[in-house]
This record gives structure tokens, sequence and C-alpha cells, in this order.
């Protein structure tokens, strides 16, 4: 097997390398990926140190022409690159695809917004003085990316990066290899200069501690776990460098009395289970006014009946595996402290077995739970979702809000009034009325609040608060 290495400073290299496993077979080696070394690491920031003087006043034309041949080239290899992704990742196809559709649309996006860099001009208070607000790319940017979008959240990092004339270093989860090799590899043969892009895989405490460690960086944007993000953030501070974070999430989905029952039941399988509800916006707090508990309880239970958990690969298949063994027993082992602490086990909880060797969760659902409890205020990653029964809508906006998370907020309601209260006193970055918590379009802002998230948004124009610098310049005329 060939190995997929490291791309640093336009060359591609590294010998020692490690498996890509698939969740949903494990016998299936998906392929060979390199290991950086922190040497390595440091190799590759001193690259994009070295181009970023020349690509931070390239043209504009050049970055729009790269960016857009690298969004065709992921749309027109859709399928292929889904697969890839649905075996290292153990998404089912449908939404593998849909991912690689979409960081396709974030390049196209991206290659159009190098084309509106704009400033201000403005007059001084002072007479005869011009003012000029323009904005600078910061310098070598660090994108640190976790397991569970395996290109999106890559395309929506680096896309932005370069399209306001940073240079990248690039570290993908140790998970999911393949994606990422396969979308610097598109943008390296697309024409970046070398050393523009920086591709280095390994581990987290190697390289990613490497990226923290060092003085050249002028920015880092990371998702991931929380205790991940604090060090991020304190290295940050250290150095006296720009950061984001996106990180955990526990969203609520409120389902109130007036709601339509079906479109409640679809939001919250989606929410909860979807994509194995490995999705920092899933819901695993599903909040119901008593009026409609019972009912929403029985149709959402008859729903996970008919969910199909299987190979990713399978077109039978409604919920792929697990991501690997170690989130499989984070998953477990919530559910037997959901058990403890008194929650009633409504359905699923099982480990089950396949034609193929892979780590498949029954899709859990928890009733009887309060928000008190661990399951309801840890993130748990995983598909295990629990009713919290409440009395009307101040109590279910209440308990919504009562969360360290600020992710993503969802309601199901027929009615204008709570819907519209519902959006104004949510206390989270996304509000979805009548819509899954998770789902969101690639051309708007992106983010949370409180523990989710620090810093300027990501995606859609907003992403330029992260990814320049403002400078104002005076000039007297
Ligand atoms: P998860 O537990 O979901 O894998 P992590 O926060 O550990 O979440 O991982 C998110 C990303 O952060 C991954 O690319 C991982 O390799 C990286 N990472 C882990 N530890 C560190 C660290 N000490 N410094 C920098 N990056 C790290």
């Amino acid at each position: 097997m060939t190995i997929h290495q490291n791309l640093i400073a336009g060359e591609w290299t590294g010998s020692s390398a490690v498996e890509n496993i698939n969740p949903s077979d494990t016998n299936e080696v998906v392929g060979l990926y390199a290991e950086a070394s922190a040497e390595d690491t440091k190799a590759a920031i001193a690259a994009a140190k070295a181009a970023f003087p020349a690509w931070s006043r390239s043209g504009i034309w050049e970055r729009h022409v790269i960016l857009k041949k690298a969004g065709d080239e992921i749309m027109a290899r859709k399928d292929e690159i889904g697969a890839l992704l649905a075996r290292e990742e153990g998404k089912i196809l449908p939404e593998a695809i849909g991912e690689t559709i979409r960081a396709a649309q974030i390049f196209e996006f991206f290659a159009g917004e190098a084309l509106r860099l704009a400033g201000e001009v403005i007059p001084s208070v002072r007479p005869n003085i011009g003012v000029e607000i323009t904005r600078e790319p910061l310098g070598v940017i660090g994108i640190i990316t976790p397991w569970n979008f395996p290109i999106a959240i890559p395309a929506w990092k680096i896309a932005p990066a370069l399209c306001y004339g940073n240079t990248v270093v690039f570290k993908p989860a140790e998970l999911v290899p393949g994606c990422s090799w396969a979308i610097v590899d598109i943008l390296h043969r697309a024409g970046l200069p070398k050393g523009v892009l920086n591709l280095v895989m390994g581990k987290g405490s190697i390289v990613g501690q490497t990226m923290l460690d060092s003085p050249d960086l002028s920015g880092i944007t990371f998702t991931g776990s929380t205790g991940t993000g604090k060090r991020v953030a304190a290295a940050s501070l250290e150095h006296n460098r720009k950061f984001q974070l996106e990180m955990g999430g526990k969203n609520p989905m409120v389902v109130l009395d007036d709601a339509d029952l079906n479109v409640a039941v679809e939001a919250a399988a989606n929410s909860g289970f979807f994509s194995t509800g490995q999705r920092c916006t899933a819901s695993s707090r599903l909040i119901v006014t008593e009026g409609i508990h019972d009912k929403f309880v029985a149709a959402l239970t008859e729903k996970l009946q008919t969910l199909v958990v299987d190979n990713a690969l399978k077109p039978t298949t409604n919920i792929g595996p697990v991501v690997d063994a170690r989130q499989l027993k984070t998953d477990t082992d919530y559910i037997e402290i959901g058990k403890q602490e008194g929650a009633k086990l409504a359905f699923g909880g099982e480990i089950i077995k396949r034609e193929t060797p892979g780590f498949f969760l029954q899709p859990t659902l928890f009733t009887e739970a309060t928000n008190q409890m661990r399951i309801s205020r840890e993130e748990i990653f995983g598909p295990v979702a629990s009713v919290i029964r409440v009395k009307d809508y101040d109590e279910a906006l209440a308990t919504a809000n009562d969360t360290p998370f600020g992710l993503s907020a969802g309601i199901a309601t027929t009615s204008l009034k709570h819907a519209t209260h519902f959006k104004r006193n949510a206390e989270a970055g996304m509000v979805m009325v009548n819509l899954p918590t998770a789902g969101v379009d690639f051309h708007v802002p992106f983010g949370g609040r409180k523990g989710s998230s620090y810093g300027p948004r990501e995606q859609g124009k907003y992403a330029a608060e992260f990814y320049t610098t403002v400078k104002t310049a005076y000039t007297l005329a």
C-alpha cells in the first residue's frame, strides 16, 4: 500500500505511517497515512512563514482561480471522496456525499469572496486628512480539526484562510486523514505556491502541541473537545496570538404541545441520531411539554425502531457505526450512568453485531430524565438522547438555557409567539424552528456562545473577522 505523505514546503514527505481503519469493518485498512514528527511540524511552520510575504501580496484573481479549481474538482469527485469519507469516519454514504458537496460549495463561496475584498474610505474628523480602513491577512494560520466532519471542517477553515491571503499549517484528526489528504492534494495541484498550504498528519500531543508552542503562528483555529480547546486558548494567550474555538454542545430541542407531531419527531430523530449523534450540533436533550409528552415518546420510539444501524456503505443503512472503540466506550459508559442516575431506558442501549466487525450501537433514548443528570449536562457525542418532561413553554426555555453550552437550539411549535420568543431568548449561536438542531447552510455564520465557542464566527462573509486583521491608515492630502 502506498503511503499518503505529508506536504511540507511543496514536497510530499514522510515514511513512517499509520493505518486508517474503517469503523464499519475493522478488517479494512482504508489507507496508510504518514505521521509527522515535531521536527516535521516545525519545518511546515517555517515553510508557511517563508511563503507568507509573497502569498499575502498575491493577486485576488490567482486566489480565486485556485479556490474555484479546488471546488470544481471536489464537486466532480463527490462520489469517490464521499465514499472515502464514509469508509474512514462511518457516516452513511448520502451524508458523506452531502458533506463532500458542502466542502466543494465552501471553496466556490470563498473563490467568490476573494474577488469581493473591500475596505472603507471615510473622512477624518480633522480637515484635509483621509482615513482608509483595510483588511490584511494575519500571517501563518494553524488549523486543527476533529474527526466528525472530515472534509467540511477542513474546507471551512482552509478556504477562508487562503482566500484572505494567509498561509496554513493544517493538522487533521488522527482518525480521518484521508479526506484531508485528498483536499490538500487537490489544492496543491490547483497551483498553490510551495509552502502556502502544509499538511502535517499525526498525533495531537506531538503535531498539535508543537503548533500550540510555536511563536510563528499568528492564529489558530480549532474545532474539537473542550479540554483541548482550553489548551489552545492558554497557549495562544502566551504567544499573544489570535484564536478561534469551536467545542462541544448539549443542544436542546424543545417540543411544545402545539407542535406538529410529525415535524417534531422527524426533527428529534435527525438531531439526536443521524450521523450517529456525532455532530456538535446534535440534540441530546429533548425538552417536551406535558400535553404532548407521551404521544411524542411513543412516536419517536416507533421511528427509532425503523432506523437500520449497519455498515455505512450499505444503501439500506440509516445510522453508521460509532467512530472507534474509545468513543463506543464513552457512549456505553454514559448509557450506564443514565441508568444509574434513574433515567428510564426507553429504547436501545445495546452494542449490536453486523456482518462486518464494526462499532455498532443502537440509537438510545432515555425518558424521565432531569436536566441535572450528567447525561443531560455533559456532551456524549454518540447516538444517545434523553427526554426531559416540562410543564410549559417557560419551563422549557429555562431548561433549554440551563447548560454550560450554547451552540444550537431547536423548537417544534406552530405558535408564532413562542417561535419568535424562542428565537430571541435561546442562549445559542444558532436557533432552528421546526427543523433539526443540526444541518446548516455553508454561506452564513456558524458558531455558538458560552462554553461552546470562542472568537469570531466561522463561515460566510463573517469568516473574515478571524482570518484578517484591520488596518486604519491616515493620509494628509
Ligand atoms: P476528540 O476527543 O473529539 O478527538 P480532541 O480535542 O482531542 O477531540 O481532538 C481535536 C483535534 O485536536 C485533533 O486533531 C487532535 O489531534 C487535536 N489535539 C489533541 N490534543 C492536542 C494538543 N495537546 N495540542 C493540539 N492539538 C491537539
